[in-house]
């Protein structure tokens, strides 16, 4: 099949029939958005599933009804997810897979205090041109929310599941046995697993663990990035004439790459992010953080800054590279273990792909476990669908990073034509509503890239962004 068509499979909105239980006990390390997501995919295959998260989710414990009625002060950033306290946008893509596993999802989150910005309220701009057609159908953004306020809301319905339970532990290996894991270890005791799933994030050490019982590393892509992430809040009246502001300014002579935005999130509050590359690092001073808005953004980001009170400190955030661990290439790896989320790629951020790459990589859990699998050996089929995943992420995030000085490759084959190529794809799509339907639905993972190649999309996109 093509990668095309395992992404439609992938990305699909149908509920997952035909599960079974294979397993009496299954283990995530971590539970954070990938492993809640891989949990609550185990819950169908499994009697029992744990979750060891370092963090205490027993001290986050928090209702929907409390968020909604405390959206300020019921949660918040955690040790464990230091990116927490950053702009985090939810794709399309990843609303649907939420849907889809936890039916009812967004109208339970918008009840509890996440936002869906009114019609009319979103600017984008790209290199200081506003848009004249704001995305609209499934590729405009409809449920917005902190990072901490919607892992709490995922949180809530994994652990609500009867067989699913976390515990508060550190997991330090893995016990492999005749090729197979069966066991984990965390703070220095054993715990039976008959199936396990790594989602520790980026700094995983599953590598490590790999290694020292004898198997190969996967590969590591990495593409330096140097970005630098600037984030703060502010209060948010109810009758803000803009919810939504995205602005891109590619590079160029003369011009130093920046993107930034602003989303309104619980508790009548904006998040606003304004972000930097290699030397150009916005601080964590708040007179500073005015002065870039205003002079660095579109007006409207300095209208928030200098007219709405602050509702915190500037946070900042410096991410090295992008990266990805080839799984699938590995022929030797133990059977009856995953990886998934950022323990297997994490991207630019300014992209927005990292939790909806998380909650299609369940989806590939889901498909393989419904797909009658062969247990004693290495789950190769997973993590061929989970290539095609960070492949579709990898190339459009890879492909405008590439763009930036400083930023050295790896350059993939055709490079210099494809980025000519994309740059009319980017250029049309401010002015032709067709093509600025097509690429948001590749840019928030509903389409696979491939979507962008069709020789009609091409020739229309190539000539009306040539003359723009
Ligand atoms: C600055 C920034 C901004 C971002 N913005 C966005 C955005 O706008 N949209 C988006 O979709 N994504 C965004 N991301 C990416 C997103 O944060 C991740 O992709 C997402 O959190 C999924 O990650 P994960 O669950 O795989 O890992 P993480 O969220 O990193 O979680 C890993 C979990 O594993 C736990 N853990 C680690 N080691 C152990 C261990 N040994 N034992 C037990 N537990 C352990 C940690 O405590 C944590 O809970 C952003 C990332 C950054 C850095």
């Amino acid at each position: 099949m093509s990668a095309a068509s395992r992404f439609a499979a992938i990305t699909t909105s149908e509920p997952p029939a035909g599960t079974r239980v294979l397993f009496r006990t299954a283990v995530v390390l971590g539970g954070s958005v990938a492993g809640l997501m891989a949990a609550r995919v185990l819950s169908d295959h499994a009697d029992h599933v744990l979750i060891v998260e370092r963090d205490d989710l027993a001290a986050l414990d928090v209702s929907d009804e409390q968020l909604a009625a405390d959206p300020v002060g019921a949660t918040g950033p955690r040790p464990g997810v230091p990116q927490g306290s950053q702009v985090h946008a939810l794709l399309p893509s990843g609303q649907r897979q939420l849907e889809r596993f936890f039916p009812g999802f967004g109208q339970q989150a918008l009840d509890a205090g996440a936002v869906d910005p009114p019609p009319g309220t979103n600017r984008f701009y790209m290199d200081g041109e506003l848009r004249d057609d704001p995305p609209t159908g499934p590729a405009a953004q409809a449920l917005i929310s902190s990072r901490p306020f919607l892992e709490a809301l995922i949180r809530n319905r994994v652990l609500a599941l009867p067989n699913v339970r976390a515990v508060h532990g550190r997991a330090e290996g893995l016990r492999i046995e005749n090729g197979a894991v069966t066991g984990v270890r965390v703070d220095g005791a054993e715990q039976d697993a008959d199936f396990v799933v790594d989602a520790t994030g980026r700094s995983s050490r599953l590598s490590d663990w790999l290694e020292a019982d004898g198997f190969p590393r996967p590969p590591m892509q990495r593409m330096g990035i140097k970005l630098n992430y600037a984030t703060q809040l502010f209060q948010r009246p109810a009758d803000a004439p803009v919810w939504t502001c995205i602005s891109i300014a590619n590079p160029g002579p003369g011009k130093v790459a920046r993107i930034g935005g602003f989303t309104p999130i619980e508790g009548d509050r904006w998040t606003m992010l304004v972000s930097g590359y290699a030397d150009d690092k916005p601080g964590r001073d708040a007179d500073e953080y005015r002065e870039r808005c205003v002079r660095d953004f579109p007006a409207e980001f300095g209208r928030v800054a200098t007219g709405s009170a602050a509702a915190g400190e500037v946070v900042t955030y410096h991410q090295a590279d992008s990266r990805r661990r080839d799984f699938h290439v590995l022929r030797r790896f133990p059977a009856r273990l995953v990886a998934a989320g950022d323990a297997v790629a994490s991207f630019n951020p300014v992209y927005g792909q990292g939790m909806t790459s998380a909650m299609l990589h369940a989806s590939c859990l889901s498909e393989y476990l419904r797909g009658a699998p062969a247990l004693d050996r290495p789950a190769l089929s997973y993590f061929a669908d989970v290539k095609v995943v960070v492949d579709a992420a990898w190339q459009v995030s890879t492909m405008a990073d590439l763009a930036l000085p400083h930023v050295d490759g790896p350059y993939p084959r055709g490079y210099k034509m494809i980025q000519r190529i994309s740059g009319l794809i980017f250029k049309a799509s401010m002015r032709d509503r067709r093509i600025n339907l097509r690429l948001g639905e590749v840019t928030t993972m509903l389409a696979h890239p491939s979507a962008l190649t069709s020789p009609g999309f091409l020739l229309r996109a190539v000539a009306i962004g040539a003359r723009a």
